[in-house]
Formats: C-alpha cells, sequence, structure tokens
C-alpha cells in the first residue's frame, strides 16, 4: 500500500470523523445512543469491515474501494475516527473482535450466517473471553461447553465485553476439555433461553458499553461450534491469539487517537508557554509522529503474518502510555478548573486509562515483547 494511498485514506477519515464529533460528550453521558442513532452520524457500513458482496457502498479512495479488510487501512482510518470520539468507533454497529475468529474458523454456512446478520441491519456483535474471576488467562477459564445428548449446553459468566448488552450475536470462548487446547469458541445468538446480559457502569470508553454476560445452559448444537473440523491446535486459543494479534495495532491507533485529540485540545486553547512546556510540546509532537509510525508498522507485520504480535505488543505499550501521558500532563497545562472547564479533556482522560486493559495489560504486553526479542523477532525495540 503506497504512501499516497495511506494519506488519502487518512484524509477521507478525517473528513468523516467531523461527524462524531458533535455526539461525542452525548455518547458518553448515554450510551444507549449508540443503538438509537447507529454510528453516531456516520454511514457505519463503510467502517465495519463488511466483505464486498455486503458493502454495495465501500469507502473509496481514486475511486478504489476500500474494505478496511487488512490492519494497515483500519488503523490509518480508525486513528482519525478516534481523534473526534474513540467511545463511538468501538460502539459502531458490525462486527468488530468476532470478525477475525469466523475470518479463521468458520465454515461455509456459519459465515454466512454471521455476515448475513451483521449486514442487513445495524447489529452488534460481541467477542467474550474475560471472566469475572479469571481475568483473561485462558488457562483458568471457567465457561464450559458440554454434550448434553446430541447437542451441547454453554454455562458460565463473561466480564468487560464491549457492546455485550446490545448485540445479537457473538463468540464466547468455553471449555471443552482441559488444557488451552481445550478451548473452544462458539457462535451464540443472545437471544436463546438461558443467555442474559447486563451492562456494567464504567468511567472511560462509556459508549462501548462494557458487559456482563450470564449463560445459564445455553442450548447449542454442532453447528454453533466454530472450527470444529479443525484439530485441536487450530481451534479456539489459535484463533484468540490471531484475534488478539490483528486487534493490539487497532487498539493502539485508538489510544494514539485519544493522545493527538488531547494534545490538539491543549494546542487550541492555550497561547503562550514558557520555555519548559514548549518543549514538552515539542517532545510530544515528535513522540506521536514516532508511535503513529510504530503502529503502522505493527499494523503491517500483523497482516503479513497474524501469528507474530512482538511489534503489535510494542505498540500497544507505547500508544497507551503516551495517551495517559498527554491527558493527565494536560490537565496541568490547561490550569486548575481544566476538567470542569473542558468537558472533552475530562472524556479524553478517562477514555485513556481504558486502553491499558483492552488486549492485555502492559505486563503481558511486555512479555509479548520480550518473547519476541528472545525469539529474534525484533532486532532492535526500546518500548520498556
Ligand atoms: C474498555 C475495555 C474493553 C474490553 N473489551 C473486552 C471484550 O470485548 N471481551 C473480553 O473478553 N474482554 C474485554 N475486556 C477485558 C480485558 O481484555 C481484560 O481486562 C484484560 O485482558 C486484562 O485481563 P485481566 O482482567 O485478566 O487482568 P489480569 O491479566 O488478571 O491482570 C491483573 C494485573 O496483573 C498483572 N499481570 C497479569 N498477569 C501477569 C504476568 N504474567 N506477569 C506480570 N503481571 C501480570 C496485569 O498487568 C494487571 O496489572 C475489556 C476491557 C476494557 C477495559
Amino acid at each position: 500500500m503506497s504512501t499516497d494511498f495511506l494519506t488519502d485514506l487518512r484524509a477521507q477519515a478525517r473528513a468523516h470523523a467531523d461527524l462524531l464529533r458533535p455526539t461525542a460528550l452525548d455518547l458518553d453521558r448515554n450510551p444507549d445512543l449508540a443503538v438509537s442513532a447507529p454510528g453516531c452520524g456516520l454511514p457505519w457500513r463503510r467502517f465495519a469491515g463488511l466483505p464486498a458482496e455486503y458493502n454495495p457502498d465501500p469507502l473509496r479512495v481514486d475511486g478504489r474501494p476500500v474494505l478496511l479488510d487488512t490492519c494497515v487501512e483500519r488503523v490509518v482510518v480508525l486513528e482519525e475516527l478516534a481523534r473526534a470520539d474513540a467511545a463511538a468507533v468501538l460502539a459502531l454497529p458490525g462486527p468488530s473482535m468476532s470478525a477475525s475468529v469466523i475470518a479463521d474458523l468458520a465454515d461455509d454456512d456459519q459465515q454466512q450466517r454471521y455476515w448475513e446478520t451483521v449486514a442487513t441491519e445495524p447489529t452488534w456483535t460481541f467477542f467474550a473471553m474475560t471472566e469475572p474471576a479469571h481475568g483473561s488467562d485462558p488457562g483458568s477459564m471457567h465457561t464450559t461447553l458440554r454434550r448434553h445428548g446430541d447437542d451441547f449446553r454453554l454455562h458460565g459468566t463473561k466480564r468487560y465485553v464491549g457492546n455485550g448488552v446490545r448485540s445479537r450475536l457473538g463468540v464466547v470462548f468455553a471449555r471443552r476439555n482441559a488444557g488451552p487446547l481445550g478451548v473452544v469458541a462458539v457462535l451464540v445468538d443472545t437471544d436463546l433461553p438461558g443467555f442474559t446480559a447486563a451492562p456494567l457502569s464504567t468511567l472511560g470508553l462509556r459508549g462501548l458499553q462494557l458487559s456482563e454476560l450470564r449463560m445459564v445452559d445455553v442450548p447449542l448444537t454442532e453447528a454453533d461450534i466454530l472450527g470444529r473440523q479443525r484439530s485441536a491446535t487450530r481451534q479456539g486459543m489459535w484463533a484468540a491469539t490471531r484475534t488478539f494479534n490483528r486487534y493490539r495495532p487497532v487498539v493502539s491507533c485508538l489510544a494514539l487517537g485519544v493522545a493527538q485529540a488531547a494534545y490538539d485540545l491543549v494546542v487550541t486553547q492555550r497561547r503562550r508557554y514558557r520555555t519548559d512546556e514548549r518543549h514538552l510540546l515539542t517532545g510530544w509532537e515528535q513522540r506521536l509522529a514516532g508511535t503513529r509510525a510504530l503502529v503502522l508498522a505493527a499494523a503491517r507485520a500483523v497482516d503479513a503474518d497474524p501469528r507474530d504480535g512482538t511489534l503489535a505488543a510494542a505498540a500497544k505499550l507505547r500508544a497507551t502510555r503516551l495517551a495517559e501521558e498527554i491527558t493527565t500532563t494536560a490537565v496541568r497545562l490547561l490550569g486548575p478548573g481544566a476538567r470542569w472547564e473542558h468537558p472533552m479533556l475530562d472524556k479524553l482522560l478517562r477514555d485513556a486509562r481504558a486502553f491499558e486493559f483492552m488486549e492485555g495489560t502492559g505486563n503481558i504486553q511486555r512479555l509479548t515483547l520480550a518473547e519476541g526479542y528472545l525469539q529474534g523477532r525484533l532486532t532492535d525495540v526500546r518500548a520498556g
């Protein structure tokens, strides 16, 4: 993908981002706005990553359709949208993370069932891994998929699941046998008996509406098990790892969008600076540009090989830290009443905190980065 193409794509995304700005604070106050006004003004189908056959009017750059089916396209576009409102990006209807599991594991019937549901009208989906008592560690996952005659029963609780309460279907990870290879991914319709979802109260990225999902003996069939025709090494955890690798650059670009928005807010609200403050702003400009380059490199790397999340971990560490630093310091630069006087800054500060946890905490990224480095995947990375 040429630099010119990505520059034009970024310019298109920037123009669309203006549509999200007017509703950013409303969505923060009232996450249900994502459902009553799907896309919050944005033509959501163009940004949802729908396949060509379900996307008659895609984004176009120089006449060429852009389906956002590569990580590189996604990080360029979503950073610009996140600069207006990261929560609105995450609250868009459409496939989100679950599509990556579908792409890797679903058979033809499951693909058709998934995409026809997701593309016909505004439909939200979820990716449910994290559990209340065990977090996102698959080794201690308690949600189970058990045989029940010819069929199955799904039982367990998932927490911190984005868009859960507003979803029509999603992917749930559950244990069928002991050990990491015993984890499978299942496609679950939310109107099945025994399935309930409740919103959680959150401070940051409130539009995403984190939820708790409870599944009490939800009836499933063989046709709901994703990748059932594959070997155990190519099922649940295999697809989950590839999904995390693909979406860590996306989370990084959202954090970068928040960092850039906080920087923009400071420079539009304050005109005069001390010398040390000028140095600070120059440092931020350089780090924003450097992190943007790292996020793009990480996206290229996972597009080339979704098994390797080393650069993606580095990008997530850098972008998350930068978002936290700029939003926090922006409050000091804009004076004692800054969060009160600038509600958008208050929102950016709260949103920035959420990225630390999405797709694994900083410590998990450091472990991934160290492992990649020791295995020779990187020769010169200084993300710590
Ligand atoms: C905005 C947002 C959206 C989310 N969306 C989803 C979603 O859609 N679906 C979903 O399933 N989950 C989702 N989550 C949950 C998220 O993926 C988890 O919270 C995250 O992966 C952290 O996992 P955990 O809760 O298990 O924390 P833990 O991994 O238990 O971490 C707790 C603490 O222990 C540290 N730690 C853990 N392991 C190690 C180690 N080996 N070495 C050193 N330190 C360690 C961590 O750094 C952290 O400080 C979301 C979370 C947020 C905030």
